[in-house]
């Protein structure tokens, strides 16, 4: 008797739960209206906006409506409606443990990592990016499913599980590798070609095992972004045909050229990754980086503005946005646009950047990026009017993804 009422009262919670079995709502049917005095759609600016959303798309784009928008389920006024932006380079498994240093293997308890991981996205969420590329740690299949699953608040991820860095595999191991992280769900392949930044950033793989991993990954539709600080490991990976260059330091005029003619997307960063260790020096000392680990990021911001400023000035070359935020710069992903602006580029090119460019660089052009009919209700709003004053992108009012409101004013 006692178990038979518990299995009833089991399956009664079972079905009143039902479709809605997740913490976070899922959208509905229900018509939302947005009413905003000015959009950026992720390629040019519109004046006094009404977008409609149902069931977390966007189904109608309006602008000039007058005194219907005063009637909108949310008149944001003077702000600025924006299509979610998107960081192509984010290390959303990176925090710091209760020991104040970079969390390692088996420092805190799987709960503890992934309540940390968890906070990285909820605040990368609240900065305005609705859309991120984790490259990588194995924990990113987790935390993708649970932001799908709308359990928990976070921005759409996409993760290349691990990071391909050991040069001494065979060509068939990387083969192997390939097709083995497709079956495991990857959605990128991320690889290094080079050295990090401190030790020089030299070519590690040699040509023919570049062309294997990205070729394979080709193979198997997947991109392959490749890690190329020095110029010769910029050029190798553009020449093995892989699909897009992060950091790219020491670049020159000819590698920013070679890119451009091949197609080859380009990640490059000016600021928070190397000001964000130099800033948080305590915490990254205790994490195994050297005075001479400092020095080499202290030198790299010049180095890559410049580099950056002959980027941008490179025709045909597409550039994108990705930070390469690791602990404590998750939030602050805005910080690099702003960095970017300050070195030359413009406001609604770095907006492009973040938007429109980086979600054709992730494939996922056709539904995520702009503010358009039938595109997923990836949607936010800022203060002021960053296609003018591009720190207006930090003072984010409004939050909205595939059609779920996490912020409002
Ligand atoms: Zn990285």
């Amino acid at each position: 008797m006692k178990h038979s009422l518990l299995v009833g009262a089991l399956s009664l919670a079972g079905s009143a739960i039902g479709a809605q079995n997740s913490p976070i709502r899922p959208p509905d049917s229900t018509a939302i209206t947005i009413h905003a005095a000015r959009m950026f759609d992720g390629r040019g600016v519109k004046e006094d906006v009404l977008v409609t959303v149902r069931a977390g798309r966007i189904e109608r784009v309006e602008a000039n409506v007058g005194t219907r928008g005063r009637s909108a389920t949310h008149d944001l006024g003077a702000a600025t409606l924006l299509p979610g932006l998107i960081d192509t380079h984010v290390h959303p498994g990176w925090y710091i443990n209760r020991r104040g240093a970079l969390h390692g293997r088996d420092d805190d308890t799987p709960a503890q990592s992934a309540l940390a991981r968890a906070g990285n996205l909820y605040v990368t969420l609240m900065a305005g990016f609705t859309t991120i590329q984790s490259l990588a740690g194995p924990e990113d299949l987790d935390l993708r499913d649970a932001v799908a699953r709308w359990q928990i608040p976070g921005p759409r991820i996409l993760t290349s599980i691990v990071q391909i860095s050991d040069s001494s595999l065979s060509v068939d191991s990387l083969h192997s590798l390939v097709r083995a992280l497709k079956v495991r769900g990857a959605d990128v392949i991320k690889l290094f070609a080079s050295a990090g930044l401190g030790a020089g950033g030299q070519q590690t793989f040699s040509d023919a095992k570049l062309a294997a991993i990205c070729g394979e990954a080709k193979a198997q539709g997947l991109r392959s972004v490749v890690h190329a600080i020095s110029a010769a490991s910029v050029r190798a990976a553009t020449l093995a045909g892989c699909t897009e260059i992060e950091h790219g330091t020491f670049a020159t005029k000819a590698e920013l050229e070679l890119m451009a003619s091949r197609g080859t997307i380009f990640d490059p960063q000016v600021c928070l990754v190397f000001q964000n260790y130099i800033d948080h020096r305590d915490v990254y000392s205790r994490s195994g980086f050297t005075p001479q680990s400092f020095e080499a990021l202290a030198n790299a911001i010049p180095t890559a503005t410049a580099m950056f400023r002959q980027a941008i000035a490179t025709p045909g070359l597409k550039v994108v946005f990705g930070t390469d935020a690791v602990a404590l710069a998750h939030g602050r992903n805005a910080d690099e646009l702003l960095c970017r602006v300050r070195a030359g580029q413009r406001p609604t090119d770095a907006l492009i950047s973040a938007t429109s460019a980086a979600a054709s660089a992730l494939g996922l052009g056709d539904h995520v990026g702009q503010i358009a009919n039938g595109y997923d209700a990836d949607l936010i709003a800022v203060r002021g009017d960053p296609t003018r004053e591009i720190a207006a992108i930090r003072d984010v009012v409004f939050v909205m993804r595939g059609g779920v409101r996490f912020a409002a004013p």
